[in-house]
């Protein structure tokens, strides 16, 4: 299968940046898979193990801050193992994730250090949950400062990675249309057993799976019948916030 550009000498590297320890395997656990069945270099920088805002369960359970954190690590590690991604921990806090400097800059360092060839992260909306537009603003503007000269730190300065932003759990009410759609269906089985690692979000297992076989068959319509797609393709959406750069309309 050919992807586009001339191959790299150096493995391609994507940079996954999220604000929860789940947001990664719902919205991306496909296109994780995809490029490290590829040999790709995955690397998500969750910034909160969601241990306030996306662990109801765990506290009807009873449970304290501390131990949810721990669970929610350990799972978020067991998901990115499975999906074949490194994941790193901020420890951040959640409910309200707040946009730092201090935390932004924490990311320049993670975007050098990784140099990526593709980024992604959360929407610029989302009603629902603040964490994630903080995420969102973070994510974009550590781009922005690891692109520059001036701006201090380690490791060399990036390129302009094209950014893809995620699926978001209300897309319609996130002003989310999916402008790309991936064909995950050759990873959908590593992807539902990642998703099984979140024992703390078991709802959302069906959910995402129903989601995955919608934007599936809307990849179907808009690839035409010629590409003998089969009859349960799987798929991911996401979003540009900036420009496709091409030579070829294709
Ligand atoms: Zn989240």
């Amino acid at each position: 299968m050919t992807h586009g550009n001339a191959p790299a000498a150096v493995p391609r590297s994507t940079l996954v940046v999220t604000a929860h320890a789940g947001d990664f395997v719902w919205r991306a656990g496909g296109a994780i898979a995809l490029a490290a069945s590829r040999g790709e270099k995955v690397t998500i920088a969750c910034l909160t193990f969601g241990e306030r805002g996306e662990s109801a369960k765990a506290w009807r359970e009873g449970r304290k801050l501390d131990e949810i954190k721990a669970i929610r690590r350990a799972e978020a590690e067991e998901a990115a193992a499975t999906l074949g991604a490194e994941v790193r921990f901020f420890d951040a806090g959640d409910y309200p994730l707040l946009a730092t400097p201090s935390l932004t800059d924490r990311l320049v360092e993670v975007y050098r250090a990784t140099q990526p060839d593709v980024v992604l992260t959360h929407p610029v909306e989302d009603p629902y949950n603040g964490d994630h537009p903080a995420a969102n603003r973070m994510a974009l503007e550590a781009r922005v400062l690891a692109q520059a000269v001036g701006y201090p730190g380690e490791g060399e300065i990036i390129g302009a990675p094209p950014v893809f932003y995620f699926e978001p759990h209300q897309p319609e009410m996130s002003g989310f249309r999916p402008e790309v759609l991936l064909d995950i269906t050759e990873v959908w089985e590593t992807k539902r057993e990642a998703m099984e690692c979140l024992a703390a979000q078991r709802h959302l297992w069906d959910y995402y799976t129903d989601l995955a076989v919608r934007r599936g068959v809307q990849l179907r319509r808009n690839a035409g019948p010629n590409l003998g797609l089969p009859h349960k393709t799987m798929a991911e959406a996401f979003m540009r916030p900036y420009p496709q750069i091409a030579k070829e309309l294709a």
